[in-house]
């Protein structure tokens, strides 16, 4: 059987863009991979630099570069039918804390509460206090995901 670079190119790059990694308001993941063109503008447009050219030249979202604003920059920008309109709710994203977060070995870290505006990341009383996201308060803006020492949030669709 004759060998498809190309097919097996595009397998692998759908594999790793998710829907967690997809741009606001990105209407769904095959319209995104079958549209996009490449061009680059959302990536010049994003004020927060937080859109890379990621993996096949698709533009993802990076949080470790910080936050979304949810501006609707990049959206507006495009010129193919790939985004849902601003006015719409941008993603369902949710920031999620994984075991590796230092309060689980009682050492004491607020960074992740201290960078999040919506109130939704807390910190319950007491000595082993550990942080609880109000999943109706989290945007999935990602401005708690840099500041962690230890990597332990991750900002993911819910499903
Ligand atoms: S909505 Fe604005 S801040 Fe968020 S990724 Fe798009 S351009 Fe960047
Ligand atoms: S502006 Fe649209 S077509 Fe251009 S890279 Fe971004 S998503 Fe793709
Ligand atoms: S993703 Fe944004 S809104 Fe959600 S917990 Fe993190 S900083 Fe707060």
């Amino acid at each position: 059987m004759k060998f498809d670079a190309n097919k097996r190119s595009l397998f692998r790059v759908k594999k790793e863009i998710t829907i967690d990694n997809l741009l606001p308001w990105v209407i769904d993941a095959d319209v995104f991979l079958d549209k996009c063109s490449q061009c680059g503008d959302c990536i010049n447009a994003c004020p927060e630099k937080i859109i890379i050219n990621g993996d096949g030249g698709f533009p993802t979202i990076n949080f470790e570069l910080g936050e979304c604003d949810f501006c609707g920059l990049c959206a507006e920008s495009c010129k193919e039918p790939i985004f849902s309109a601003v006015t719409e709710v941008p993603w369902q994203k949710k920031a999620l804390i994984n075991e590796t977060c230092l309060a689980n070995q009682n050492i004491y870290c607020r960074s992740c509460a201290e960078s999040c505006e919506s109130q939704a990341l807390t910190f319950q009383i007491g000595i082993n206090a550990v942080p609880k996201i109000d999943l109706q308060l989290c945007t999935g803006c990602g401005a708690c995901v840099a500041p962690c020492p230890v990597t332990a949030i991750d900002v993911k669709e819910l499903k």
